[in-house]
């Protein structure tokens, strides 16, 4: 952070009351591009007198406005919001970029996955109906979806355009006011989003803001206010843990979309041709910061050395580099801190099994100005290795054999979490008892990182509560009300 007074260069603002706003604090939030070290931007670092003035607002704004009754106008705000981010993707996904590290060609995948989901959900919003049910011969009942007021987004730094817009859409097409408080890390595409919000007539006055600043402090007096109903979390298992602590000063309704540890399983029948180069995005896309990531292997003993190996060349021909050059297959990690993480992490592979490819930082000419890593692959790991169990969000895979099926479906949930696994198979059978055996909220057949608006998302166990996503996502949302009516 530095101080107000040294400032020199362009400053996002807070947005709230429909109003660019500044902090009262006289620090703020500097990014800086993680493949270059290059400055990028400052945001605010908001205190807490910010953010419940924010609450506020929206507070205001829900409760004397007709947006919670007018599915239209939510509709056309939400789809006006698709068609501004459509509009501007190529400057989005440059500002992604340069802040957070991923490739050009991922942040453009983002992008598009935040255009199409408030398209879906801005349909959603003139979509939300409860029922009626008859109840005795003379009375009925109505069960009404309802608003259920403020809702807070705390939002991650790894995907944070659209794990931002993920939630945004649903809680708005629901009918809600909502205030979002993006990842220290990346506030500026999470305010460039908002600027386009600005520019949408059909929002109503106050109904969205967007606070920056420090989770601990901010994030926590969201957790704590009694005029936030909801708190829609993504992040760290441990930072949801707090979050849930926190929510209980008002029994807030929760929505949690935490860490992972996915497998993958595959077979002796897996078609590898397809397989391969699928399992190799699933952890390495993100340079594996991504909460899906397929970071561990679990293979039949038959075929692992040509798993391995095929794996090992797939890794060490990918091209690791800033993330803006249109050839770069997998950019930086996001910090100084994630890249220490991940060292330790490989450490432990080194000192506890084999280090197949990579497992150190990458070095030398612009490779020095930034976090770069080198795509690793770490076998003959015990199970309870802590490369094995713990989530570490780096381009790490931990490989594992079995040698039957009852094996392999017990590896795969000898896990805290359970958010997704892929299962590779031309076994119709097998695929049928692996995907309801495997407790995770996504079990993806011959394929990996499908994600859709319309499907739903979400943690077994450790991995979260709720879901996101599809009509599941959209009820998280709602409020449920019987209406009782006698005649
Ligand atoms: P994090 O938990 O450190 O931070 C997430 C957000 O919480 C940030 O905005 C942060 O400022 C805020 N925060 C931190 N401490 C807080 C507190 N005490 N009170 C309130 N807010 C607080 O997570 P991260 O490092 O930004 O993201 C990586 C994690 O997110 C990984 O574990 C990953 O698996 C998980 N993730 C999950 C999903 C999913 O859909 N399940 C998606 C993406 C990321």
């Amino acid at each position: 952070m530095v101080s107000l007074t040294e400032q020199k260069q362009a400053v996002y603002y807070n947005y709230v009351g429909g109003e660019w706003t500044k902090s009262s604090s006289k620090e703020l939030l500097e990014s800086r591009n993680p493949a270059t070290g290059e400055f990028i931007s400052y945001a605010q670092s908001s205190t807490v007198r910010d953010v419940e003035e924010a609450i506020d607002s929206v507070y205001k704004a829900f409760h004397h406005s007709d947006w919670g009754y007018n599915p239209k106008r939510r509709y056309e705000a939400l789809l006006g919001l698709a068609q501004k981010i459509e509009g501007n993707l190529e400057h989005l996904a440059r500002v992604l970029t340069m802040e957070q590290g991923k490739t050009i060609r991922e942040s453009r995948i983002e992008l598009a996955g935040c255009v199409d989901t408030l398209k879906y959900f801005a349909g959603a919003a003139r979509t939300v109906f409860g029922r009626s049910i008859q109840l005795e011969p003379n009375s009925y009942g109505v069960i009404a979806k309802e608003p259920i007021g403020v809702v807070g987004i705390i939002s991650p730094w790894n995907w944070p355009a659209l794990l931002m817009v993920r939630e945004l859409a649903p809680a708005l097409a629901a009918g809600n006011g909502v205030i979002v408080k993006p990842a220290s890390l990346t506030p500026g595409i999470s305010v460039e989003i908002f600027k386009l919000i600005a520019e949408v007539p059909h929002f109503t006055k106050g109904i969205v803001s967007i606070v920056t600043g420090p989770g601990r402090s901010i994030g926590a007096a969201m957790g704590t206010s009694k005029k936030i109903d909801m708190i829609s979390f993504t992040g760290d298992t441990s930072t949801g843990k707090t979050i849930m602590e926190l929510a209980t000063s008002n029994i807030k309704k929760l929505a949690l979309e935490l860490g992972g540890k996915s497998p993958n399983v595959v077979f002796a029948d897996a078609n590898l041709d397809k397989a391969i180069p699928l399992i190799g995005r699933s952890i390495f896309i993100s340079a594996g910061q991504i909460c899906m990531a397929g970071s561990r292997l679990l293979v039949h003993e038959s075929i692992k050395d040509e798993v391995i190996s095929r794996l090992k060349s797939y890794a060490e021909n990918l091209k690791v580099a800033n993330g803006l050059l249109e050839s770069t297959d997998m950019g930086p990690l996001v910090s100084q801190s994630q890249l220490d993480l991940v060292e330790e992490y490989c450490e432990i592979g080194r000192r506890e099994g084999k280090i197949i490819t990579g497992g150190y930082r990458l070095t030398g000419g612009d490779y020095d100005k930034g976090y770069f890593f080198a795509p690793t692959i770490i076998d003959d790991l015990s199970a309870n290795c802590r490369v094995v169990r713990e989530e570490i969000f780096g381009p790490v895979l931990a490989v594992q054999t079995f040698s039957n099926d009852e094996e392999a479906l017990a590896m795969a949930n000898d896990t805290d979490f359970g958010l997704s696994a892929g299962v590779w198979t031309t076994d119709l059978n097998r695929a049928m008892r692996m995907s309801k055996g495997i407790q995770a909220g996504t079990v993806w057949i011959n394929t990996y990182n499908k994600n859709f608006p319309e499907a739903e998302f979400g943690g077994y166990k450790q991995s979260g509560l709720g879901r996101t996503r599809g009509i599941d996502g959209l009820m998280e949302y709602c409020e449920t009300k019987h209406i009782h009516f006698e005649i």
